[in-house]
């Protein structure tokens, strides 16, 4: 699908439009911010609301502790303290953060509308062009104990919180690609990894199968899901079930990656912007346009590969220099 043969209509008033309107205020869309307002284009970001169980305002940083691989801070940061220092960032070169929940987008002509809260009636924001930087949400177990280990114990990202369980004995939950990719990666760390799969067959390719199996640091229990998380403060064991069995045990993991997929926040595009076959926005390889010209993606939405805030925020630059080289060919 193309808009390029789509009639661009004209601005209701000039001042009631914006130049650029931002969704989502994790690392990617407080880049474009910073960008975009340092551009003298007076951004208008929308975060969602905390309140929302689908919005996570800062984005997935929110949810971990310790940073240590974001350049520029040698001894680490919180991820909540960088993503503060981010929004100082782009609320200093004045952009307008407003924090409600986006519920309907119409990207079919030009000015683009958005609306939040209530999705009939005239559209809360008009916009020349829009940077969507909606994330993505690692999925979890549905466990209630995860919400009070995240960023202590458990975690979703290997590559971010890896380091932090050198010598100790870690589990991963998932049988795909990811899950064992993390695997390899934290038996650099750990004293062992075991991977738990709830089936005995396992979905990621041969070549990482291969990889995995023949580790010596790994293994794999089979037909098992994880059933509860022991610990008040930090991960203690693992409570699991063997579901061929019913047979139910508490073994103690110091850690516990959950790999079984992430899901990228499409819902309001879909139908509007096209998305890869795994549900990811689509841009041009190289560039952050959609199919939809005027329309930016930046961050995880459009990035199943590397998923890392500092690949966020060079792909928020990206969008925020894309779109003000689109707005400047439009005159704007
Ligand atoms: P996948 O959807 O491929 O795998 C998810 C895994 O988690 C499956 O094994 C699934 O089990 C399991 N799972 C799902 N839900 C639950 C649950 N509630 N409880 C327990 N287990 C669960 O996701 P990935 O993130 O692994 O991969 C996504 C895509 O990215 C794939 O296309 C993959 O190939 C690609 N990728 C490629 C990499 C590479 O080539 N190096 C690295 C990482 C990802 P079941 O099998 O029973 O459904």
């Amino acid at each position: 699908m193309s808009d390029q043969s789509r009639p661009a209509t004209t601005d209701p008033a000039p001042s009631d439009v914006h130049n650029v309107v931002i969704v989502g205020s994790g690392p990617a869309g407080l880049t474009a911010a910073i960008y975009t307002a340092r551009a003298n284009l007076e951004p208008l970001l929308i975060e969602g609301e905390p309140s929302s169980s689908s919005d996570q305002p800062g984005g997935q940083l929110m949810l971990t502790t310790e940073v240590e691989n974001y350049p520029g801070f040698p001894d680490g940061i919180m991820g909540p303290e960088l993503m503060a220092s981010f929004r100082a960032q782009a609320e200093r070169f004045g952009t307008d953060i407003v924090t409600a929940k986006v519920s309907r987008v119409d990207l079919s002509e030009r000015p683009f509308k958005i609306w939040v809260g209530p999705s009939e009636g005239p559209p809360t924001y008009l916009a020349r062009s829009v940077i969507v930087s909606t994330g993505a949400q690692a999925l979890m177990l549905g466990l209630e104990a995860e919400q009070r280990l995240l960023g202590h114990g458990l975690s979703t990202c290997a590559t971010c919180d890896g380091f932090f369980f050198r010598d100790q004995d870690i589990a991963v939950v998932g049988g795909g690609d990811s899950a064992l990719e993390e695997a390899i990666f934290l038996a650099r760390f750990g004293r062992s990894v075991t991977v738990i799969h709830r089936r005995d067959t396992l979905r990621a390719s041969k070549i990482m199968q291969d990889r995995a199996l023949e580790h010596e640091k790994i293994s794999f229990l089979w037909n098992t899901v994880v059933e509860d998380l022991v610990g008040e403060t930090s991960l203690e064991a693992l409570v699991l079930r063997n579901v061929d069995t019913d047979e139910v045990t508490t073994r103690p993991f110091g850690g516990v990656f959950v790999a079984i997929g992430h899901r990228p926040n499409t819902d309001l595009f879909k139908g509007q912007l096209d998305l890869k076959d795994n549900g990811y926005l689509l841009t041009q390889e190289g560039t952050s346009r959609t199919n939809v010209e005027g329309v930016f993606a930046a961050g995880d939405v459009q990035d199943d590969w590397y998923r890392q805030a500092i690949t966020a925020a060079g792909s928020g630059c990206m969008a925020a220099i894309d779109a003000e080289r689109w707005l400047e060919e439009q005159g704007h």
